[in-house]
């Protein structure tokens, strides 16, 4: 069962139908069923129409004949020559391709225009039926004849047997409606002829607006194919119906997202090969000058050669910072959440750069509000605040302080990484965060500084679901306030 469906969803992906196809069924469903049904309803109906009139017709000239007999006591006295009314039942019959009985009251038949059933008995429903004194009739629509069944009225009683109620005999007629039917299939015929000229008109007209009302989805395609060959710059702007502008503008603003998306790329790109390459550049201006020095002083290639180790370490802190921002920007980005203690991690990560903070004398302090547990990746997390802390020392004065906060409520904690150091221009606080960013890069370079240090914290803070945000006064100090939530959430 299970690979019937998927062979049917198989092949309903192979041969996707258009959508012109519903539309077409659409429209000619709506146009040629009511066509066909009023065809029906009329030939029916107008069938109807014709078999009652007939009917009647006949049933009017045989209740003539009929009172004619009784007056003539066709049934009464059996000497009275009946020739004449015999001649005219027969020729009454002939006109309306019939048969014409007439049973006496022993239920005999005295007369049968096909001259079989003379003398026969006849004990029909309809005929003792009519014995009563009414008309009776009685349509057989699978064999297409009627029955018609006339009282004939005692010759010395008043000529209408309903009204006397002695009724001598009955006049049985039985009358084939096939011959109108013939001339009925030959109108059916000529309309279905009609019917299928309708349809082929109407397959044509549908199908020509069909691809009216579609051409906007065309014109659309065209121009998502022109974008998939490469041209980001092409706009959409098929605005025939409402639908179609909804798709063009989505399509826009996808193609503006992507086109940012492109740019960013291209931009990190060519900062990723510029810094890669600066290192190199300066190994090479220190190995090519050595080289070019002729007995040169032991001291003096020592010196380089500490230049050219320290350029190396820059690459390679440089390729680190790179792998982890890649990793962490991979949709697939892994996070290892446990239950960590805040205070000690923090803790730790000061403990770790007290002594270079020492070396320009400047003062590490933890505040902490409370003991704070809360799920975390120790290892991303430690590398985020690392780089906040770092920060805020390595761009600080001589004799300053670093304060960290940390402090919590019922759904997130917050850390503070506040310093008294150079601060960042207001036109700058929120590029900080970009990828190779740096408002100095010469102070940056001295540092040691790659650029990528607050977009790793701003990577791992969103992977945390948290946010960050910063404050600073050039020349006072800044502030990085983060906050994490202390359950995470996948
Ligand atoms: P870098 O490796 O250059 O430090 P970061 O991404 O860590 O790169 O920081 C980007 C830039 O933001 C830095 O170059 C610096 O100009 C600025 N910056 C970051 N933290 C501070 C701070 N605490 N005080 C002043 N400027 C800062």
């Amino acid at each position: 069962m299970k690979i019937h469906r998927k062979q049917i969803s198989e092949f309903y992906r192979r041969h996707t139908p258009s959508i012109k196809v519903p539309l077409v069924l659409f429209c000619i469903f709506i146009c040629m069923v009511p066509l066909v049904i009023q065809g029906r309803v009329l030939a029916s109906s107008s069938r109807q129409a014709q078999i009652e009139r007939r009917i009647i017709d006949v049933q009017n000239q045989c209740q003539i004949v009929s009172n004619k007999m009784s007056r003539n006591g066709y049934l009464a006295n059996s000497m009275v020559d009946n020739a004449g009314t015999d001649a005219e039942l027969s020729m009454l019959a002939d006109i309306f391709n019939g048969r014409i009985l007439i049973v006496n009251s022993g239920f005999k038949i005295i007369k049968d225009t096909f001259a079989l059933s003379e003398g026969k008995i006849c004990i029909a429903s309809e005929v003792i039926q009519s014995f009563q004194g009414e008309n009776t009739s009685k349509y057989d629509t699978q064999k297409h004849y009627f029955v018609l069944a006339i009282p004939i009225a005692e010759n010395d009683q008043d000529a209408d047997p309903t009204i006397s109620g002695k009724t001598a005999g009955v006049m049985v007629v039985t009358a084939s409606t096939e011959s109108m039917f013939t001339l009925e299939e030959g109108l059916i015929e000529k309309a279905s002829l009609y019917q299928l000229m309708m349809f082929v008109l109407v397959l044509i007209l549908v199908f020509l607006v069909t691809g009216i009302i579609t051409k906007p989805f065309d014109t659309i395609t065209l121009c998502l194919n022109r974008v998939a060959e490469g041209n980001l710059d092409e706009d959409i702007s098929e605005e025939s119906y409402r639908e179609t502008r909804r798709i063009s503008r989505a399509v826009n603003r996808t193609l503006r997202t992507l086109k940012k998306v492109e740019q960013s790329r291209q931009e990190f790109v060519s900062n990723v090969s510029h810094e890669l390459k600066t290192p190199i550049t300066s190994i090479r201006v220190l190995a090519d000058s050595l080289m070019g020095m002729e007995d040169a002083p032991k001291e003096l290639y020592q010196e380089f050669m500490s230049d050219i180790s320290d350029e190396i370490d820059r690459e390679s802190k440089i390729i680190d910072d790179l792998l982890t921002l890649v990793r962490m920007d991979k949709a697939s980005a892994e996070i290892n959440v446990a239950q960590g203690n805040i205070n000690g991690v923090i803790e730790m990560i000061l403990k770790r750069l007290r002594p270079i903070a020492r070396k320009r004398n400047i003062e590490l302090i933890f505040e902490s509000m409370r003991d704070v547990t809360a799920d975390i990746d120790e290892v991303k997390f430690s590398l985020a605040v690392n780089n906040l802390v770092e920060n805020a020392i390595k761009y600080n004065k001589e004799d300053g302080w670093v304060r960290v906060t940390l402090d919590a409520d019922h759904k997130f904690f917050y850390i503070k990484v506040a310093d008294s150091g150079i601060g960042i221009p207001e036109e700058f606080k929120d590029r900080v965060f970009e990828r190779f960013y740096r408002v100095d890069k010469a102070r940056s370079r001295e540092t040691g500084g790659t650029g990528l240090g607050l977009a790793i914290t701003k990577n791992v803070i969103l992977m945390h679901h948290g946010g960050i945000r910063v404050e600073s006064t050039e020349g006072v100090g800044t502030t990085f306030m983060v906050r994490i939530p202390l359950i995470y959430i996948p």
